[in-house]
């Protein structure tokens, strides 16, 4: 059934300012990256104190800017901020960083796993502790892929020497995200109250970019033009090494890109039904709402997915079979994908769209591996 009527704006009213508006990759600077390298580090064992409770620890947090770093990175900048901590996000990721990764992993494990072991182990020279949280479950009768709740010991067994701090997130066991990272927090800051407001204030602080974004993309949708929807995970879009490339590649066609991880999340698993009711994983199921609430708004659909991925695999196929009329494109890529064949594939992509435009729409679709 197609979505009818205007599209949800965001709460927020207020029109963000062009840098945040219509462009996923203009993202607010990291406030907290830094090092204060004239604070004195006590070298003391993260997991001793915070299980004792009691002294504050004075360390540097190294966050990698990887998989729920692009969830969850500004609440994570701001919470250690707010508490005095001070915190390094890794640079964008780059050809060492994924060297780095693929050598510590094994071969069969997921592209975005490889970068992001490539960020941790990039970080252990520039941090006391690295974040690696466990997230199994972020709502009941749910789950996240297996890669999110291994994360942890992945890093752990894959480099001997980490020093990780974490915390567990399995909504269906009673461990909430909210309640987890104030538990994490307590390890620095012994006053329960100081980590309470801390917690308010990043949430607030990450609630707010998100929604100048999300609104920034509604917008977007509703402007006149050639418009291509992204669905990716935001670990995949917004990484420099895999999506960045394809959405400056599709931008330089004209296209105006919309990012399906933007849409509100409660709207979109709502609307995910009307695709599927089957599918376990919040992150795709938020997905799949996504291509129902965008797509009477563009003129094609990009998949973006990364080899070798079960849920993306499977979502990507439901998508495709079930979006009768509307062009989309299949990208799987691995860390062997080069730009030439990339650009040639979105370029046709583009040109088959314009060509379509003023047309009624059949079905296309292009799959590329
Ligand atoms: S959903 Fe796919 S790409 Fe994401 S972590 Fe899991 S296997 Fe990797």
């Amino acid at each position: 059934m197609p979505v009818t009527g205007e599209l949800r704006r965001s709460s927020a009213d207020r029109v963000p300012p062009a840098s945040s508006r219509g462009n996923i990759y203009e993202r607010a600077p990291v406030s907290a990256g830094r090092i204060n390298r004239l604070r004195p580090r006590k070298m003391v064992r993260w997991s001793a104190q915070l299980r004792g409770g009691v002294e504050p620890i004075d360390a540097t947090v190294g966050i990698p800017r990887a998989l729920l770093y692009h969830k969850y990175g500004d609440l994570w900048t701001a919470f250690f901020e707010t508490l005095g901590v001070d915190t390094v996000v890794s640079p964008p990721t780059n050809r060492a960083i994924l060297e780095r990764g693929s050598r510590l992993a094994v071969d069969e494990t997921c592209l975005p796993m490889k970068i992001f072991l490539g960020h941790v182990d990039s970080l252990m020279s520039q941090a006391d502790y690295v974040l690696v949280p466990r997230v199994a479950s972020l709502h009941r009768g749910e789950t996240t892929c297996v890669k999110f709740l291994g994360a942890y010991d992945v890093a752990r067994n894959s480099i001997p020497d980490a020093r990780l701090i974490e915390y567990d997130v399995d909504v269906a066991n009673g461990k909430r995200h909210a309640t987890e990272i104030r538990r994490l927090g307590r390890g620095f800051e012994r006053n329960p109250a100081k980590v309470g407001y801390a917690y308010m204030r990043a949430r607030r602080e990450a609630n707010r970019l998100h929604s100048e974004r999300a609104l920034g993309n509604e917008q977007a949708a509703l402007e006149p033009g050639l418009k291509v929807l992204v669905v990716g995970h935001p670990y995949n879009i917004y990484d420099e090494m895999i999506g960045a490339p394809v959405v400056s590649i599709l931008r330089e066609q004209g296209a105006a890109v919309l990012a399906a991880e933007l849409a509100d999340a409660s709207r979109a698993k709502t609307l995910s039904a009307r695709l599927s009711r089957d599918v376990p994983w919040t992150f795709n199921k938020e997905l799949l709402g996504a291509v129902e609430h965008y797509r009477e708004y563009v003129d094609g659909i990009v998949f973006l997915v990364t080899f070798p991925c079960g849920p993306d695999s499977l979502m990507t196929e439901l998508c495709v079979r079930r979006l009768e009329g509307m062009p989309t494109l299949v990208l799987v890529l691995d860390e062997l994908q080069g730009e030439a064949g990339l650009r040639t594939r979105l370029e046709s992509f583009v040109d088959l769209l314009r060509l379509r435009r003023p047309k009624e729409r059949t079905a296309t679709t292009a799959r590329v591996v």
